[in-house]
């Protein structure tokens, strides 16, 4: 019997305290000013409260690697609420303005709701409420729609790859019915959530066929569309560009038979591209990840489910920022050590894919360190 490989770099069973940060010896006070060696400012941070996750999408975590013998990190090993708070509070004052919860599935995180109300009570350094957000396959949402709001979660992004029930359960490959995603949709609406967004990734010959469908279901609605072309993350998800739809091809389709005009970002630097119905329905975005690197702007921090500091979604490396909670350091030493690392910070995988340089590169999975 041949033995079974997985194709996986597992950061977690790296020694604690081989990627720890130094802690400068002079500590000085942050200022909100952060700047990386490209002068990339520090102002949003994506935390993983979870890697476990309900579905199985073949594009993030393929069956035959996530299965039941895959090491999942242990209660232990996560960051604590208490000590997520305590981070983004350090982040803020770097500057930081807007949070992602992310995982793995966020809502499966036990009582994630009392995160979010530890986190909506912090302000960014102009002293305006934090911009928090969150990123969710939907499933549990009609249970979770109502605590999440009276958290204080201020919007919500959801994944929804297809309205064909059979391309649907397909691709989340653990037959979860579209029919309760939307629902889901519709019960953060009832609660109240404004400015709902979707997120479909297109994988080219597995459900572009849904580009349209999708696009109809939700022009006119209050829900933003956007479209985000399939990408190389971490090591199992079996990448190949000739699944990547370029997202210019994705305008092409839908104006063809909804004409759309290109508008401005709504801030510099904004990761989707924005495209309005000419007929006045609202609009829609793209992310072109592969196609068009957005690297020159990119101002996100992610924090692994662990507490690891990582500085690009294609990092292979993270700096433990656990083990320097866990040894009793000051905020003030752990912020200096987090500005360190950020000035350091030279990625841009996106602009060199396919270079020499990024061959054989391993990188870390996305639902460890989120999306
Ligand atoms: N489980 C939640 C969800 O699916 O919304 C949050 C975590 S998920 C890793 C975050 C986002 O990453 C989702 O919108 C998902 O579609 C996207 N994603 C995962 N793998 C991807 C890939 N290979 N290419 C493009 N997007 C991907
Ligand atoms: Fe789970 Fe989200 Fe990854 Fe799908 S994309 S497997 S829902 S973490
Ligand atoms: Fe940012 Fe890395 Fe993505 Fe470039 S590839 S935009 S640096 S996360």
């Amino acid at each position: 019997m041949s033995e079974r490989v997985i194709p996986l770099i597992d950061e977690r069973q790296r020694k604690i305290g081989s990627h720890v940060p130094a802690i400068p010896a002079q500590l000085s006070t942050p200022n909100g000013l952060l700047a990386d060696t490209r002068g990339r400012t520090l102002h949003d941070l994506r935390i993983s409260v979870t890697d476990r996750c309900n579905f199985r999408c073949t594009y993030c975590m393929p069956k035959e690697v996530f299965d039941k013998d895959y090491p999942y990190l242990s209660h232990g090993d996560l960051l604590s609420f208490e000590e997520i708070t305590r981070l983004a509070k350090i982040y803020i004052e770097h500057g930081v303005e807007k949070i992602r919860l992310t995982g793995g599935e966020p809502l499966l995180r036990k009582h994630i709701e009392k995160l979010i109300e530890m986190l909506a009570s912090l302000k960014t350094l102009s002293g305006q409420p934090l911009d928090l957000t969150l990123t969710t396959n939907g499933s549990l949402l009609r249970k979770k729609a109502q605590a999440l709001k009276d958290a204080g979660l201020s919007r919500m992004t959801i994944s929804l790859d297809g309205l064909d029930d059979v391309t649907f359960r397909k691709m989340n490959d653990v037959d979860f019915p579209v029919g309760d995603v939307l629902d889901g949709i519709e019960a953060a609406r009832e609660v109240g959530f404004k400015n709902l967004k979707v997120n479909m990734v297109v994988k080219k010959g597995t459900n572009d066929h849904e580009i349209i469908p999708m696009a109809q279901y939700f022009k006119a609605s209050d829900v933003t569309l956007r479209f985000i072309e399939f990408m190389d993350v971490g090591a199992s998800n079996g990448w190949n560009m000739s699944e990547v739809l370029p997202s210019s091809e994705v305008i092409r389709k839908i104006h063809e038979v909804f004409p759309l005009t290109n508008i401005d970002p709504n801030y510099p630097g904004e990761v989707a591209e924005r495209w309005k119905y000419i007929d006045g329905s609202g609009e829609i975005g793209v992310i072109s990840s592969v196609t068009q690197a957005f690297c020159k702007d990119c101002s996100r921090a992610r924090l692994s489910t662990e507490g690891k500091m990582y500085l690009c979604l294609f990092a292979t490396e993270g700096h433990d920022l656990k083990a320097l909670l866990r040894d009793g350091r000051s905020d003030l030493e752990i912020s200096n050590a987090i500005a360190q690392v950020w000035m350091q910070r030279t990625d841009r995988y996106s602009e060199l894919r396919g270079s020499p340089e990024m061959a054989n590169k391993t990188k870390v999975e996305m639902s460890y360190i989120g999306g």
